[in-house]
């Protein structure tokens, strides 16, 4: 039998984050006492009133095929919070609900590129960006943003990176894994660039909107030059804790959410009917439960930074969303444990596991060599823990 598969997936990376979470999950049934800050989910179950109305769908036997871009009353839902939260205007036959953010941006990409079309990328990037665009045949054009600039690209170095292959620009603000966020002037500075290439798509990762420390959520979709060619996506994985539920959405031009429903016909159908119905409720109703789990992240970010700050040869921003540190850990490279030699991120990464058992993921998941990943997103005590054991093994470190 010839075992091969597709080159298509031959060349596909293994999701980072997710391969960390599963390995510090084995780690822990061996009974090995890891602290697991590599994968990105809030640590809180899913607010009550969220889990009625899902056990309400159950009874009132929501059971059958939904319809392929999502149930009506979710797409209202989504366009009167697109409207509420964001004053943006999409229609329900603009919205597409899928089997969380993820599968959004990949039916997105799958629907606008083609083969050898350019999508920039601004890194560090989500982890599953690159291989998504991989997966639609396209071109990932990076443009790298470090430490030094917040992470954040400039419009020069925006504009640089256009060429006449250019299809779309993908980015999340706030972003995985930096935690940064564009604020209004330097999203519109970026639209400014976009409106004098009309071919461009903007794909904007909005999946942390609520989990901003600064202010007001800022969309590039907001300004008037981009009207009709920006996609939102959102979700309701961060801000609602229903990580598990899988329900993603995105709000495009009509001619996108057409050609996502046709998609999603074919492959998936209409996603779980249950955790729409339970997404209609985390949408329409009270907002509070998400904004006492930003209260903790905060708290959580603060601790986390404070004892990252008190590592000498770590160098950390201060993100203003998300429930990511990511730390500049490059000052490390070339040192060693005596038995381990620190030469990239990746090493660094191991080494944590094994010395201080800490999951993290390395920063070349993401695009950036220099750089680490914690996530924040749990409990103050296990934050703390990891932190010192993080410190007592980069100490060793000469
Ligand atoms: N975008 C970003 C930036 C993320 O961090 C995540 C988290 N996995 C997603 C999209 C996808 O989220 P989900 O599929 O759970 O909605
Ligand atoms: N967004 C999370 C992370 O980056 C979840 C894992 C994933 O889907 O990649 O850790």
């Amino acid at each position: 039998m010839n075992q091969k598969v597709s080159s298509r997936i031959a060349s596909l990376a293994v999701s980072q984050t997710l391969a960390m979470a599963q390995k510090s999950r084995e780690l822990q049934a061996q009974g090995i006492d890891v602290i697991n800050l590599s994968v990105g989910e809030p640590d809180f179950p899913t607010p009550d009133h969220i889990k009625e109305a899902a056990k309400k769908a159950i009874d009132n036997n929501f059971s059958y095929y939904s319809p392929v871009p999502g149930y009506k009353d979710l797409r209202d839902a989504i366009s009167a919070k697109f409207k509420r939260e964001n004053n943006l205007d999409f229609t329900p036959e603009q919205i597409v609900v899928s089997c969380g953010a993820k599968h959004s941006i990949a039916n997105v990409l799958a629907c606008v590129v083609d083969k050898d079309d350019e999508v920039i990328i601004p890194a560090p990037f989500w982890v599953s960006y690159i291989e998504m665009v991989k997966l639609a045949d396209g071109k990932s054009v990076i443009i790298d943003a470090g430490i030094d600039q917040d992470f954040k690209v400039t419009p020069q170095q925006l504009e640089a990176a256009i060429t006449p292959k250019t299809r779309a620009f993908l980015f999340s603000s706030p972003s995985n894994p930096t935690g940064s966020l564009y604020s209004r002037e330097e999203l519109k500075a970026l639209a400014d660039v976009f409106a004098k290439h009309e071919n461009i798509i903007i794909i904007s990762d909005e999946i942390y909107e609520h989990i901003n420390y600064v202010g007001k959520h800022e969309s590039i979709a907001q300004f008037e030059n981009l009207k009709d060619r920006v996609v939102v996506v959102n979700g309701v994985s961060k801000g609602y804790a229903m990580t598990g539920w899988r329900i993603g959405y995105i709000g495009a031009p009509l001619w996108i959410s057409k050609a996502c429903e046709k998609l999603q016909g074919q492959v998936t159908s209409g996603v779980c009917s249950i955790a729409q119905k339970a997404s209609v409720a985390a949408l329409n109703e009270s907002l509070a439960p998400t904004l006492e789990m930003k209260k903790a992240f905060l708290r959580r970010r603060n601790l986390v930074l404070e004892k990252a700050r008190q590592i000498k040869g770590m160098k950390a921003n201060e993100p203003g969303g998300a429930f990511y540190v990511f730390p500049d850990i490059s000052s490390f490279f070339g040192k060693s444990d005596g038995s381990m030699v620190i030469n990239n991120c990746d090493d660094m990464s191991l080494y944590l596991l094994k010395e201080a058992f800490v999951a993290t993921v390395a920063g070349s998941a993401f695009g950036d060599n220099n750089c680490i990943r914690f996530s924040y997103a749990t409990s103050d005590e296990i934050l703390e823990k990891a932190m010192d054991r993080i410190k007592a093994a980069l100490e060793k470190l000469k």
